[in-house]
């Protein structure tokens, strides 16, 4: 299986060189050359095997032998083997076609975990028959720095530096960050905002000589490991309810459009999916984008849904390529365009196109907060504000009602005790193995909002010179 960018002018790759390279040369994202099929005979042969099982026949195609299937099925197993339920992502049933999945059982209670624990396996396994090393940088506003760090907390072959807002990450979210004590984990508190840590770390990555001297590589969701990690629990949740004889919906409430993507991509593969159906917060550029083909950015604005508070979700441009025929230059160009003048309007046959299979709908803080009152009333059910937004989605673009309607659950509700205790009077408690995390010792170092001085730094803590 080879990879080409979305913007055509990179190097085609192999999986393993893929996965490493993170962002390819030309500025674009990574997708498979083709889509690999499944038949309707494989998706049933799957039904009621374990999750594992499943992870390992869908990934298979895509790493394509550059991990020997023997490697592949233990990195697996070893994955899920951590997460707390024993369904891995298990469901709740809120209505007669109404499914939440859960996708927060992992070791940092988001569905990032799903992704990370391979990508961090993967990462292993590759460097470790290289003989090569390689160096962690990413910023995070709260989810995604804990996963990476848990995936790859203790791996022989990886430093791995997290950059987040000083003060600007809930108590939970940072010590999950700053318990962990494995030497090879380097958590950096910045002082200033999520976006001065991207930007630190974008311009780190564009240094060519600090990127190939520490051998940077990248967690967030432009991996495309991450992306084909996340079409397993598309597959295992519609087979459970009925598909490939039956076509499934889905609602993902939906920041950097990586979860969704990989929606999209389940519905390449041959996953009969009905519609995929997109949960904004007030950051609703991709709903706006539905509604006028146009993509306009304004400022972010902070949500109860931090995770989801992104206006240039990075991975729709994978959607987008698919859409403008796989023509790496139209894209360039479109996207070009788009960082000039922060508009970019799609042709009308483009959005007739993304809308035969995605709708969207958008959800404010006060939504979001009648949401999870209205679930909990109903159901009993608490569920965090990232849920509630594609909760809400799910209503309102629900297809026919014979359609299985699947919402994503992708946090646990006590990640943000705050906005649930406002909302229902009830603050939810964090798992058992988790009660004691404020109290853990914390380890994190404070820098300052400079580039030469974070470089400096992770020169000096990082082991491989
Ligand atoms: C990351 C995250 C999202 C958004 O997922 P994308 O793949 O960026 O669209 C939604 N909810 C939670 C809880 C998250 O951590």
């Amino acid at each position: 299986m080879r990879y080409v960018s979305t913007r055509g002018t990179a190097p085609v790759l192999e999986f393993e060189d893929a996965v490493l390279a993170g962002l390819a040369r030309d500025g674009g994202l990574y997708v498979p050359e083709e889509w690999p099929q499944f038949s309707a005979v494989q998706f049933r042969a799957m039904r009621g095997q374990p999750y594992a099982d499943i992870a390992f026949q869908i990934m298979q195609p895509f790493v394509d032998g550059a991990v020997d299937d023997d490697t592949l099925k233990s990195i697996c197993d070893e994955s899920y083997n951590g997460f707390s339920h024993d369904a891995v992502a298990p469901f709740q049933q809120l209505d007669d076609n109404l499914f939440l999945l859960e996708l927060f059982h992992g070791p940092t209670l988001a569905f990032k975990d799903f992704a990370l624990q391979v990508l961090g396996r993967l990462f292993d396994t590759i460097l470790a028959r290289r003989g090569e090393r390689i160096t962690i940088v990413g910023a995070t506003s709260g989810d995604t720095g804990s996963a990476a760090i848990e995936a790859c907390r203790g791996r022989e072959a990886i430093e791995i530096f997290i950059l987040h807002p000083k003060g600007r990450v809930s108590d939970i979210q940072r010590c999950q960050m700053t318990s962990v004590t494995e030497a090879n984990v380097h958590n950096i508190a910045i002082q200033g905002t999520f976006d001065d840590c991207q930007d630190l770390v974008k311009e780190m990555f564009n240094d060519e000589d600090f990127r190939s001297e520490q051998n940077l590589s990248a967690v967030n969701s432009i991996n495309w490991a991450r992306i084909m990690a996340q079409v397993v629990y598309y597959v295992s949740s519609a087979l459970s309810l009925g598909a490939p004889d039956r076509s499934i919906a889905y609602a993902v409430p939906t920041g950097n459009f990586g979860d969704i993507f990989a929606g999209y991509v389940a519905s390449k593969i041959g996953l009969p999916i009905e519609r995929l159906i997109i949960g904004t917060n007030t950051n609703d550029i991709l709903a706006r984008f539905m509604e006028t083909g146009a993509m306009e950015a304004r400022d972010v604005v902070p949500t109860l849904s931090p995770a989801m508070d992104i206006q240039v979700s990075s991975n729709f441009e994978r959607l987008l390529f698919d859409l403008y025929g796989r023509d790496g230059r139209i894209v360039s160009q479109a996207l070009t365009a788009f960082r000039e003048s922060g508009t970019m309007t799609a042709p009308s046959d483009v959005l007739d196109k993304a809308r035969e299979l995605f709708a969207a709908a958008r959800l404010d803080d006060d939504g979001i907060k009648a949401q999870i009152a209205a679930t909990y009333e109903k159901s009993g059910v608490i569920v965090d504000p990232h849920t509630a937004t594609g909760l809400h989605a799910a209503q309102i673009c629900a297809p026919d009602p014979s359609v299985p309607v699947v919402s994503l659950s992708t946090a646990h509700p006590a990640k943000f005790p705050d906005a649930v205790e406002t909302a229902i009077g009830i603050k939810p408690s964090l798992p058992p193995s988790l009660v004691d995390l404020l109290e853990r010792p914390e380890r994190l170092d404070t820098l300052p909002n400079d580039l030469s001085v974070v470089q400096k730094f992770v020169r000096e803590r990082a082991t491989n010179k």
